[in-house]
């Protein structure tokens, strides 16, 4: 099977585009970088060339276009990985030779069967009934294309022609006694993706019907080039309007997106008003989800788990990953009183007869307090919180925002107290030493280190090494004295982090001696220029 119009595809593909729907990029120095999806690293060596339309990895040498990428993160063979691409940039695929599916049919396909479930549902008087007393009205199970999947006999039945299809996306199984579902009798959830197309189910157990012997709760559809259980958000295409939405004078209301456990709290939390809501599909929120959400400009997020021991765990491990990509303004919302999930809520309140106040059902916190907090809490001895302090430090020392470095002392200084923030000040302070020795050394010794360089500094901005420099990057030979740098052990090579902000130090040391100069010759354009250059260099934004 071939792909006709595979050339058309790769002139739409832009690399960018599809690495950032996997991993978090930050444009940086007009190159994008982030943290190695290939392997483990805390400082960004991933880097991605829009001129070059090439990835590559200074850490572990990984490199290769948009295709080999996908090929490689998803262990995919080449067709699946441009399939995925074409799913990216909603490409319809043409091939030759072996007749293929095209996506508008599985949507249709999945459409009828959405609207079969939900007919069936309302049939069944005793689940509407416990579904209403969940806080769920007829109005709410249509609108959140929620139905019920009838027994395999009438599921076959109805499938009739399309039973290929069925068997591709899993929804049908051949078994040793013939074809059967494994979705028969569950309660279905339509998953759709942000244009409002069915793309899956996830299906449910109920009380309602005898399952086998320790049937799994959910159930979702297969792995397909449509659904990628990986990175699929339940309710984002409601939620990304919603975090969107303008208030009445036009601006952007200061939303955050919310992150739930499961479809029943997204549903309830979006009936209770908020609807910014998403949560994961049968597996944890992770890096891809959260790259997919900055990909489409979210950025500002709240976690609200539920407030048993295996939610606050699934909180702070969100947490950390929301923390390494610089995330310490994100929001932890817990449920107040001794409501456990905020289905409860929705429950409790329909029972009742009660409208939610949604003000009142979280305490919000800051997730880096609330992180610290809660991990402090679990240290029971002094030696482990000393221990785990010191590793906050460290994580904070290689942060290079300033802000955020601020922004989280203080928040350490409120539960830890002066003195400890007084150690944590001197700690993060730059040493004094010489700085373009280490700068050139580093790009002598290290090829990532050259690579910023090349694009970052000229010779200009050296003076003891500019011909060094000039040499060095021009002809790539090493003077006298830059092979004396070389082998002199007093200096040492900066790490990643450290090169990164000398390096803008010194690009600041200079403009800020040019700016000088062109004061004192009166040149206001210059001065104009150079003083841009150098609220720029501080602009530049970091991950981490
Ligand atoms: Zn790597």
């Amino acid at each position: 099977m071939s792909i006709k119009n595979l050339d058309e595809l790769k002139t739409r593909v832009n690399i960018v585009d599809v690495i950032k729907s996997f991993v978090p990029l930050k444009n940086q120095h007009g190159s994008y970088k982030g943290l190695c999806p290939f392997h483990s690293e805390k400082t960004p060596s991933f880097c991605v060339s829009e001129q070059k339309q090439l990835f590559h990895c200074f850490g572990c040498k990984e490199s290769g276009d948009a295709f080999s990428f996908i090929q490689k993160f998803k262990h995919y063979d080449f067709n699946e990985a441009v399939r995925e691409i074409a799913d990216i940039y909603n490409f319809e695929l043409e091939f030759s030779g072996e007749k293929s599916t095209p996506k508008k049919d599985y949507f249709e396909f999945y459409a009828r069967l959405n609207a079969f479930f939900k007919e069936n549902l309302l049939r069944h008087d005793k689940l509407l009934a416990y579904l209403a007393r969940r806080g769920l009205d007829k109005n709410d199970l249509d609108y959140y294309d929620i139905g019920l999947v009838p027994d395999n006999y009438k599921l076959i039945e109805f499938i009739g022609n399309d039973a290929e299809l069925a068997l591709q996306t899993g929804l049908l199984i051949k078994g040793q006694n013939g074809i059967y579902s494994q979705f028969a009798k569950r309660l279905s959830f339509a998953l759709k993706n942000t244009i409002f197309k069915i793309v899956g189910f996830s299906c449910r157990l109920h009380d309602f019907e005898n399952f086998k012997a320790n049937p799994a709760k959910y159930i979702n559809s297969r792995e397909s080039f449509l659904f990628h259980k990986s990175n699929f958000l339940y309710n984002l295409n409601f939620a990304k309007s919603a975090y969107f939405k303008k208030d009445e004078n036009g601006e952007q209301k200061a939303q955050k997106m919310v992150i739930v456990e499961g479809f029943m709290d997204s549903i309830a939390l979006s009936k209770m008003g908020y609807k910014a809501n998403v949560a994961a599909c049968g597996t944890a929120f992770n890096q891809v989800h959260l790259a997919s959400l900055l990909k489409q400009g979210i950025d500002n997020f709240a976690l609200c788990f539920d407030k048993d021991e295996a939610g606050l765990k699934a909180t702070l491990k969100t947490c950390e990953l929301l923390f390494k990509h610089g995330f310490f303004e994100s929001e932890v919302w817990r449920l107040a009183g001794s409501f456990k999930d905020i289905g409860e809520i929705l429950e409790t309140s329909t029972k009742n007869g009660q409208n939610v106040v949604l003000d009142e059902i979280f305490e919000k916190h800051n997730a880096f307090e609330f992180y610290v907090r809660a991990v402090l809490a679990q240290k029971t001895s002094a030696r482990e919180k000393d221990k785990f302090l010191n590793a906050l430090l460290k994580s904070i020392k290689s942060k290079n925002n300033y802000f955020l470095k601020d922004f989280c002392l203080e928040i350490l200084e409120k539960i830890t107290g002066k003195e400890f923030l007084n150690a944590l000040k001197v700690s993060v302070k730059k040493v004094d030493f010489d700085a373009e020795k280490a700068v050139f050394k580093t790009i002598l010794s290290d090829k990532n280190a050259e690579f910023i360089a090349r694009e970052l500094i000229n010779s200009a901005y050296f003076s003891e090494y500019e011909s060094s420099y000039k040499r060095f990057v021009e002809i790539g030979e090493l003077d006298e004295k830059a092979n004396e740098l070389k082998l002199d052990e007093s200096i040492s090579v900066l790490n990643a982090v450290d090169f990164d902000e000398c390096l803008k130090s010194f690009k600041k040391a200079f403009l800020r001696a040019e700016l000088e100069k062109a004061k004192v010759a009166r040149n206001f354009t210059l001065i104009c220029d150079l003083q841009k250059q150098i609220q720029k260099v501080d602009e530049v934004a970091e991950i981490f």
